[in-house]
């Protein structure tokens, strides 16, 4: 054996990363289950299995295909490596570009040669040199500079149908007496079997483990959803749990999907005739624009960044966020329900409910992260630390979105059915029915006015403060909702 190629659980595609080219008589393909990886933090089982049963089923395609492959379980990655190195004295090891700064940074002092990570549409370098190139990193100038030059949904230098983005047109609320197609199922095999055993779980059929389960995933979206993505891509509602989303991120994140195919299978399908151009731009928009912007961005903005916390927001994670029973809040006890069920909820309960009441309760950011990190499947540390540190609590004082997105009740009343069978009243925000949502977000305003003052694109949510006739009754009844919240009353 020539080459070891080593294969993170994140890089389980045949077509990319180091396997690209893999010779089947000189290469030999390691992938290392790691029990530091698995037993470092309280993971949410079927995130776990998801990853475990999807790297074997990968190996076991490996095999058939007629590679020598080597899947071991070590304590942790590098120890995995060093037996491949007793074994197999001079052999050269080979992995393509790692997504997170500890394992570039292990894997590198152990003398792993790293070729390009071609997992992203975005070379690092060319993301960097845009990025520094701007004064404030708007997703939205990325994503043309995207659509021209990946060629996307374009006539010539004009975007297809005359706009670049059709935001406006996809906020509809969930429709009434509406009967959403019914969610696609993955049937388990003796790997997922072995592995839900092996973590004293029954696995849900709601994650694929394979490759062609994954490509089934994206074909029942792209045959059942996709049309009606756009227009209801802000929606939640009570009777489906993932709406008309794709369901897809934990197989683009962990390589079963590439995002070519994913944007290839899209747009055959609007040119077609199938979809409208409000859905196929949005969804467009998050795989070429918000995935290689967030990806871009964990690159560029270092490793230090996730620890920031320019709001000064030091509250412990409230008890809700592990035990939905320790919250009235229709919206949030129902989210969290969710997550528990299944690793996953869609963009909008994840900021808009979750990363919102972080926010406005003052929510430690570094111990918020570490929940999202924690319970979503899809959660890696490129796509978690960006989302949760910039876009979910503006820990970053403004580095990567111009303002927070802090939110009150109206905001979640308007997107979803939650609030009709809630003990709380979204358009109230004093008394012992206000909906917390809104008395928090006005209370946060108030806590961080002198700041937000300064920012043009925040001015005139502060100055709706002065509106308030009851502003102190409100700063009470937040310090009770707060409390409350603490004790998992509210
Ligand atoms: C606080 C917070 C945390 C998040 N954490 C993660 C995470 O750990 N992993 C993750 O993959 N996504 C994360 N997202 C982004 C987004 O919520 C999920 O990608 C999406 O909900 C996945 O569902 P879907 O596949 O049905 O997506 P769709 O709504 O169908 O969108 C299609 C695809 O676009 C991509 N995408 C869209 N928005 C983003 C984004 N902001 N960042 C990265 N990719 C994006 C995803 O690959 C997604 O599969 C987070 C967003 C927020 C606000
Ligand atoms: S009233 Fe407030 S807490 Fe209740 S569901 Fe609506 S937004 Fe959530």
């Amino acid at each position: 054996m020539k080459r070891a190629l080593y294969i993170p659980f994140d890089h389980l595609h045949r077509g990319y990363g180091a396997l690209k080219g893999a010779d089947k008589k000189s290469d030999l393909i390691i992938l290392v289950e790691s029990q530091a990886m698995i037993n470092g933090a309280d993971w949410h089982k079927e995130r776990l299995f998801f990853l475990i049963s999807s790297a074997r089923h990968f190996a076991q395609e490996l095999r058939d295909e007629g590679f020598h492959v080597r899947y071991l379980t070590a304590k942790n990655t590098v120890a995995g490596l060093e037996e491949i190195k007793k074994e197999f004295p001079g052999i050269s090891f080979i992995a393509a570009e790692q997504s997170s700064y500890r394992l570039s940074r292990s894997l590198s002092e152990f003398g792993v040669e790293f070729v390009e990570n071609d997992f992203f549409l975005t070379p690092r370098s060319l993301f960097i040199s845009w990025a520094s190139s701007q004064k404030s990193y708007l997703m939205e100038n990325f994503y043309r500079k995207q659509r021209v030059r990946l060629n996307v949904l374009m006539e010539g230098d004009t975007p297809i149908g005359g706009q670049w983005n059709y935001d406006k047109d996809n906020r509809l609320p969930p429709p009434k007496n509406y009967q959403w197609p019914p969610y696609l199922e993955h049937q388990r095999d003796e790997i997922d079997r072995e592995v839900a055993a092996e973590l004293k779980m029954e696995a849900t059929t709601t994650w694929a483990t394979t490759r062609a389960g994954a490509l089934a995933q994206l074909k029942y979206f792209i045959e059942n959803h996709f049309e009606k993505f756009g227009p209801y891509e802000d929606a939640m509602a009570l009777d489906s749990w993932s709406l008309h989303h794709s369901v897809i991120s934990p197989y683009i994140n962990n390589g079963l999907l590439h995002p070519a195919e994913v944007i290839d299978a899209a747009c055959a399908s609007f040119y077609k005739g199938k979809v409208p151009i409000e859905s196929a731009e949005g969804f467009v928009r998050q795989i070429i624009g918000w995935r290689e912007y967030i990806n871009g961005m964990y690159w560029f903005l270092g490793e230090d960044y996730r620890n920031n916390n320019q709001l000064g927001a030091d509250r412990p994670l409230l008890p809700l966020f592990t035990d939905p029973a320790k919250t009235q809040m229709n919206c949030v006890k129902s989210i969290v329900e969710d997550v528990k069920a299944r690793s996953w909820v869609h963009h909008i309960p994840r900021l808009m409910v979750l990363s919102n009441l972080a926010l406005i309760t003052g929510t430690n950011p570094q111990e918020f992260l570490d929940w999202m990190r924690r319970e979503f499947i899809d959660a890696t540390d490129w796509v978690m630390v960006p989302n949760v540190i910039g876009m979910g609590v503006h820990a970053d004082g403004g580095q990567m979105m111009s303002k927070p997105y802090a939110a009150g009740g109206a905001y979640i009343s308007r997107m979803s059915n939650y609030c009709k069978g809630c003990v709380y009243n979204p358009k109230l925000r004093v008394g012992d029915d206000a909906c917390p949502f809104t008395t928090l977000y006005w209370d946060f305003l108030d806590r961080h006015k002198e700041s937000f003052v300064k920012n043009h694109r925040m001015s005139q949510q502060v100055n709706g403060l002065k509106r308030l006739s009851d502003l102190d009754e409100l700063k009470h009844r937040a310090q009770e909702v707060l409390s409350g919240l603490e004790k998992g009353e509210i």
